[in-house]
Formats: structure tokens, C-alpha cells, sequence
């Protein structure tokens, strides 16, 4: 009997890691570069933290958390959540006012699994905390930004305030109304959610739904004058910078601890347009969790997402697999020496693959390519009698002889000088 993996729960395999790991180089680099520094947060929390932050009538907590009920803890969904505990355990705040955080790692939801969505799936988080002023929103979206373009993926971005504890009570109460006359042209989920969570009704996927919700009434002509001024200073921080976005009114949130700007970076080249990444001020959040009454704005991106878009996109500008030295030992003699070479030359910082099986030079040669080696020494009982090896460059197929007088350390220093380091 095989054992398979469980549903919605993925291998990433060599073949796709380079990408992954390219992804993950890349966002380092770019949130490093905003100052943002990496927290590891457990995979495990307590349960009330999820209910407490995201929300208890949000689908995330109500259906999607793998939650062990007898101890009181859950895997967790989402990573902010997560951050904001830490830094009101550790008071953060108190040693560095504003922190400029991000964390990349593995998140758990019950969903149905589909393309690009499972139930264990990969997020980079970037969160800045403790800052209120409408260009953190615009440079935390403008990074986003620049991590997609150094991606070389093509997306769009739309940008939607969710007001805050003053202008939103009122709104939803508007809303609700406006969706009570309209109950019967609503699907079932967004019957029950006008009364659980009648936002959500604004980002229903379902034809009948997004048709009603055309008429009703709009957040961005109710926002309170804080919200309204905020909201217009972020578009005009954004075209400052020379960001492309669009206004999307029935932009809302699965969590509901979103405040003001909500963000979204779409693409409509994984089926129906799907959002890569996206985020949003949570300026309640933070206090509501027992900490100081700090604001903060944050964003996450799906990496099975983005490594779906690259591949979709074509952005193929990730290092492939390859090693730097194959060595092809052909003879009892020269397996011992070849193994003591490959050692010098790991010791060194070379990449190099060598097969004891004592296959042929003609399979060994095919391995070579297959990982892709820069160079392959050749090593047979010949060459070991003549005290001289070939080494055949992979790419020109080059080929030129290799004195083999010394110990296997000098050859590998000698082999070093011909072939150059390692390019990292
Ligand atoms: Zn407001
Ligand atoms: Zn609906």
C-alpha cells in the first residue's frame, strides 16, 4: 500500500525550487532594502488569538482553521495575526517606535483545494507597525511593486478604504438595508452574510450578487473626513511614485481587522482574476489584541501564486540547477583519488557531482549534462597511468589534458586556476 500525501497538501519538487528559492532571494532583498527586518513566528497559537484578530464570523475562522479544540490551539492561517502577538509580547514598540517586519513561511486553511490554492500553502508577509501617515501606505505598496516587477511578472493594482470605527457602523448599517430589499437575487452564502458579514457581500464572485451590489451604497462617499483625507493622500502618494492603480469600491476583506487602504495586485492569468498579493492598514488591531494603540499596514503574497505566474508569464529569470565540476571516474585506480579530489573541491566551495557506480564514460557524460556541470574531468585507468586527465569544458565541449602529478589537493587547487570560482 502507498502512502500518498493528504489533499491539498503539496511536495515542492527540485525541478520547481530554484524558482522558489529565487522568489524568496528576491523578496529579502527588496523588503531589506525597505528597511524591513525577518521574524519567524510559530506555526502553532492559541485558537482565541485567530478568533480574536480575524474575526469570528469571517470564513477563515468560522471553516477554514485546523484546530486541535482539545488543546486550544490552531495552525495558523495567516501570518499577521502572529507578528502582532510577538510584538506585544516582546513590547517591541518600546525599543524601536516604528518596526518595519516580515516573515516568508507555510499557512493552514480548510479550503476546497483548486489551482493555485491548497490547504498548506506559502506566504511572504511584510508588515510595518506603529506608523499612521498615508505615505508608509504608499511605500508598503510600492514595495510590493517592486518585488512583481524584479519578478518580471505583469499584474495590476486597486486600491479600496475600508474606513475605520467611526464611518463604517454607519455604512454597514446602510448596506445591510440596501441588501434586505434585495434578499431574494442573493446566493445563499451572501444571504446569511448580510447579517454575519454583509462586506463580504460586496466581493461576491457570483453573477447575481455582483449585479445587485452595482446599486448599493458606496463606503468611498460615506468615508468620515480622517478616512477621506488619508485615502486621497495615499492615490496622490501613489502617482508621486509613478504607481498605475485603480479605485475598486467592491474591494473588501476576508479579515476583519482591515482599516482604511486595502490593497490588491491582480492578474488574470491564472484563470479568473485572482489576486497574487494583497493587504491593508489594520489600525485597531494591535489594541484589540491587549497591546498599545498603535497602527499598522501589511501585505502577503502567496509564493505557489507567483511561482504559477512566472511560469504562466514566461519570467524565466531564475539560475537553473547546475553544478561547476563532474568527475567521470573510469577505473578502480582512480575512484579513491577522485573521491579525495571532490572532497578538496567541496571543501573549496565547487559544486561537483561524481558517480562510483563505475558506469561508462558515455552515461556518465549524459549525468554530467543532465545536472547541468560547467566541466567534467575525466578520470580513467589510462589517463591515471599517463598521469593525465581530461577536462572537457560542457558547454564548448572543449577539451584540453589535466596533469594528474601530486596529491589530490593540488589538483584541485590546479583545477581551481583553470576553471575560475564558483559564479555565486
Ligand atoms: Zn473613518
Ligand atoms: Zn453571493
Amino acid at each position: 500500500m502507498k502512502i500518498q500525501a493528504i489533499n491539498g497538501f503539496k511536495d515542492i519538487l527540485p525541478d520547481s525550487i530554484n524558482r522558489w528559492r529565487y522568489i524568496e532571494q528576491r523578496a529579502r532583498d527588496i523588503f531589506e532594502r525597505f528597511g524591513l527586518q525577518e521574524i519567524r513566528v510559530p506555526i502553532l497559537e492559541k485558537t482565541e488569538l485567530f478568533v480574536r484578530s480575524i474575526g469570528e464570523s469571517t470564513d477563515v475562522v468560522e471553516k477554514e482553521m485546523y484546530t486541535f479544540p482539545d488543546k486550544g490551539i490552531t495552525m495558523r492561517p495567516e501570518a499577521t495575526a502572529s507578528i502582532m502577538r510577538a510584538f506585544i509580547e516582546h513590547g517591541m514598540h518600546v525599543q524601536q517606535p516604528v518596526q518595519r517586519l516580515y516573515t516568508i513561511g507555510p499557512m493552514f486553511r480548510h479550503e476546497r483545494p483548486q489551482k493555485g490554492r491548497l490547504r498548506q500553502f506559502h506566504q511572504l508577509d511584510a508588515e510595518i507597525i506603529g506608523a499612521t501617515e498615508p505615505l508608509i501606505d504608499a511605500e508598503l505598496i510600492a514595495m510590493g511593486q517592486m518585488l512583481l516587477d524584479e519578478l518580471g511578472l505583469r499584474t495590476s493594482l486597486e486600491i479600496n478604504s475600508l474606513g475605520c470605527s467611526v464611518c463604517r457602523p454607519p455604512f454597514k448599517t446602510q448596506l445591510v438595508a440596501f441588501l434586505e430589499q434585495h434578499l431574494s437575487r442573493l446566493c445563499n452564502d451572501c444571504r446569511r452574510r448580510t447579517h454575519t458579514n454583509p462586506l463580504r457581500v460586496l466581493d461576491c464572485k457570483q453573477e447575481a450578487c455582483r449585479a445587485v451590489v452595482q446599486s448599493a451604497p458606496s463606503l468611498l462617499d460615506m468615508l468620515c473626513n480622517e478616512c477621506d483625507n488619508h485615502f486621497q493622500h495615499v492615490g496622490q502618494a501613489l502617482q508621486h511614485i509613478g504607481l498605475d492603480f485603480r479605485i475598486n469600491r467592491f474591494m473588501v476583506r476576508g479579515l476583519d481587522y482591515y482599516t482604511r487602504t486595502t490593497f490588491e495586485f491582480l492578474t488574470a492569468d491564472l484563470g479568473a482574476q485572482a489576486a497574487v498579493g494583497a493587504g491593508g492598514r489594520y489600525d485597531g488591531l494591535i489594541e484589540q489584541l491587549g497591546g498599545p494603540p498603535l497602527s499598522g499596514i501589511g501585505f502577503a503574497m502567496g509564493l505557489e501564486r507567483l511561482a504559477l505566474l512566472m511560469e504562466q508569464q514566461g519570467a524565466q529569470n531564475h539560475a537553473e540547477h547546475s553544478m561547476d565540476v563532474f568527475l567521470v571516474a573510469l577505473g578502480d585506480k582512480t575512484l579513491n583519488p577522485s573521491s579525495r579530489l571532490a572532497h578538496a573541491l567541496r571543501k573549496n566551495g565547487i559544486k561537483t557531482a561524481i558517480d562510483y557506480a563505475g558506469r561508462s564514460l558515455k552515461a556518465q557524460l549524459k549525468q554530467a549534462n543532465r545536472v547541468n556541470a560547467r566541466y567534467s574531468l575525466i578520470l580513467g585507468d589510462d589517463e591515471w597511468l599517463r598521469q593525465e586527465g581530461i577536462l572537457r569544458n560542457m558547454r564548448t565541449q572543449e577539451q584540453q589534458p589535466f596533469t594528474l602529478t601530486g596529491t589530490p589537493e593540488e589538483w584541485c587547487s590546479r583545477l581551481i586556476d583553470i576553471i575560475g570560482p564558483a559564479p555565486r
